[in-house]
């Protein structure tokens, strides 16, 4: 049982970016000011293959420890990045290996994450020898609006599909801040505030969490074969599983299917899918009833988009995660529940 309600208490986190100690445009000061500025709660400063402390924040952030560091080799030629969060000792810039680093924070109690599979051109074996780190970036900004490597959605689920726990963090990996192309804010985690530096561990390494470049996931509820979200309005909700399993619902169907609908013909050509729609005039809100051999499903829409959806699962899923897109093509992804 995966469950939240991402209430007024939740606040966006950064786990990714750097300052004026490695590569980073701004400060150590500034950096923590431009993302309490905008509503941000937690913040990891991760320069590279440094620890930076002591900088100014007003208490309103909870601030973590990080570093970024890169090491050994992956298939393709490329480093590995690893970010390490709840870390105090900057000697692990020293080790030689991603298996050393990873041990060495693991004994530290704290967390890794490795940073920009897609960026790194890490292929699946790069991330399956590895073990023992928390996740990795499903997405992170800067490695998107430079070259468009930002994205690392098949990385995570083909770790997945081989059963390894790995949640998903979106990042911002920001160093320009304030200079095109605009790097910081893009992508973060949504997580419930955290009353100091170890609940805020202890939910990062739980995947009590959130990932988001834009919607916001107002309450999730995902169970063995059932998932029930209210969400800010998107136009798609995708339900991820392994191989070709999965379900997804567009505003662009819903559409065609609210035209057909009220036409007779056409709607008797639907019905071996859609059971039953409903438009409620009143509110704008219509709720469509999808029944087919795989997917049972109740989605809520109105013109803005979809708001909340019930699906209930029919077939054998190993795990399930659940993402949403809107119109400017901004995404929120769950974190996964695995399946009996
Ligand atoms: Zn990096
Ligand atoms: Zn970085």
């Amino acid at each position: 049982m995966y469950r939240f309600v991402a209430d007024e208490n939740w606040v966006k986190g950064s786990l990714h970016c750097h300052s004026t100690s490695s590569d980073g445009h701004l400060s150590p000061g500034d950096v923590a000011d431009y993302y309490v500025s905008r509503g941000y709660g937690l913040l990891a400063l991760t320069d590279h293959g440094k620890i930076t402390t002591n900088f100014v924040n007003d208490g309103e952030c909870t601030v973590l420890t990080g570093i970024e560091v890169s090491k050994g080799q992956s298939k393709l030629g490329e480093p590995y990045h690893i970010v390490a969060l709840g870390v105090d000792d900057p000697s692990i810039n020293d080790l030689n290996s991603p298996l050393e680093v990873i041990d060495n924070v693991k004994s530290a109690k704290g967390l890794v994450i490795v940073a920009h599979p897609s960026w790194s051109s890490l292929v699946h074996e790069d991330l399956a020898v590895l073990k023992d780190y928390s996740g990795i970036e499903v997405y992170n900004t800067g490695c998107d609006v430079e070259v468009a490597k930002g994205y690392a959605v098949s990385h995570w689920d083909n770790l997945l599909s081989m059963g390894r726990e790995c949640w998903g963090y979106a990042v911002d990996d920001a160093h320009r801040y304030l200079v095109p192309p605009l790097d910081a804010d893009g992508g973060w985690i949504c997580i419930e505030k955290p009353s100091d530096n170890t609940a805020a561990m202890k939910m990062l390494k739980t995947g009590q969490f959130f990932s988001s470049t834009g919607p916001r996931f107002k309450s999730l509820e995902m169970s063995d074969s059932a998932v029930h979200l209210k969400c800010s309005p998107v136009t798609r909700v995708n339900i991820v599983s392994h191989n070709g399993r999965g379900l997804c619902i567009s505003m662009n169907d819903l559409g065609y299917l609210l035209k057909a609908w009220k036409n007779p013909s056409e709607r008797q050509k639907m019905a071996h899918r859609y059971r039953q729609v409903e438009v409620n005039t009143e509110n704008k809100v219509t709720t469509a009833f999808l029944d087919e051999i795989a997917w049972k499903a109740k989605i809520v829409f109105s013109p803005k988009g979809i708001e909340q959806v019930e699906v209930e699962s029919r077939i054998f899923l190993r795990y399930m995660r659940v993402e949403a897109s809107d119109l400017k093509g901004r995404t929120a992804w769950s974190n996964p529940i695995y399946l009996k």
